[in-house]
């Protein structure tokens, strides 16, 4: 298992894919785990996740332990596909979600490993479910990649069928880019040996030549709006920098709980403008007046408010 990718894990940003080889330096990245809330079938199928390979070659678990795989066989992914899903959703369970807060996404994901061979993850269009692709490092090989899509997943959940335009869009790329980036760092531990705001440092090896290696950060200088560039992924960076300087200014569970349970009240087709207003509420119902101003200061500093 990788905690949760090899560059982010040993700080090396020299490390490449060396086409899906196990090599020497990787050794120290590789950590043992144990999975939770397994059926008991001996397979990867749990209360949160069930994975689903294409290749035929499903992990099957002995005696109750899964083989150690290495990234060279294709359970690796699997079982990485297992645990960062499981663990996302251990992640808003710790922030009260079913608790003292109503449950968020606490249903069983399908988890699809290595069914296409480009390098693109995505959320199919049922809305549900997660595909990790090949080509280049293997998406499910870097855990930020698999909260990413879950982080679909999750408002799925809270707002069926929601992202239908390009704001709602870009609102789903910037809160699975910081979903990845705070359940990771909640699982492996902060600070990180690399920028913490830096997403995918593995899997963006194979597509990225400046250090450091990020798919996309949460700390960029975008502003509303004039850098809209019609591309969900892209504006995205617009959101996700609001959403990181709430967690500066509010610390993580504060910032993650306030930022999860906002997402109720978006509609499919939210603008920037309406989801920062609710946001702002739910900041007040949650944690008062102070917290309040604190998430309007992050919107109003990407001119979204
Ligand atoms: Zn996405």
């Amino acid at each position: 298992m990788f905690l949760p990718n090899p560059v982010q894990d040993l700080g090396d940003e020299t490390l490449t894919d060396r086409k899906d080889a196990d090599y020497a330096a990787l050794a120290p990245a590789y950590h043992r785990v144990t999975l939770t809330d397994l059926d008991g079938s001996g397979t990867l199928t749990g209360a949160y996740a069930r994975v689903k390979s294409s290749t035929g070659k499903a992990a099957v678990s002995v005696g109750g332990a899964f083989p150690a795989y290495h990234r060279d066989a294709d359970q690796f992914e699997q079982v990485m596909g297992y645990h960062w899903v499981t663990t996302a959703q251990a992640y808003l369970q710790h922030l009260g979600f079913g608790s003292t807060l109503r449950p968020v996404n606490q249903r069983q994901i399908e988890v699809r490993i290595d069914q296409f061979g480009g390098d693109n993850s995505f959320f199919r269009e049922d809305k549900a479910n997660i595909t990790l692709g090949k080509g280049g490092v293997d998406d499910a090989e870097d855990a930020e990649v698999i909260v990413h899509e879950y982080g679909h997943s999750v408002q799925d959940g809270q707002v069926p069928g929601f992202g239908t335009n390009l704001e709602s869009g870009a609102i789903g790329e910037a809160f699975g880019d910081y979903l990845a980036v705070v359940v990771t760092s909640w699982a492996a531990g902060a600070p990180t040996a690399v920028p913490e705001a830096c997403v995918a440092d593995w899997d963006s090896v194979s597509y990225t030549s400046t250090v450091p290696h990020c798919l996309r950060r949460l700390d960029g200088t975008k502003h509303y709006p004039e850098d809209l560039r019609g591309e969900v992924h892209r504006d995205g960076e617009i959101w996700s920098r609001a959403l990181w300087d709430i967690r500066t200014a509010l610390g993580d569970t504060k910032a993650s709980t306030l930022i999860v349970e906002a997402q109720f009240a978006f509609a499919p087709d939210t603008s920037f403008r309406d989801a920062a207003g609710d946001t702002v509420a739910a900041a007040r119902r949650l944690y008062g007046n102070a917290a309040a101003n604190a998430v309007t200061r992050a919107f109003q500093a990407r001119g979204i408010l």
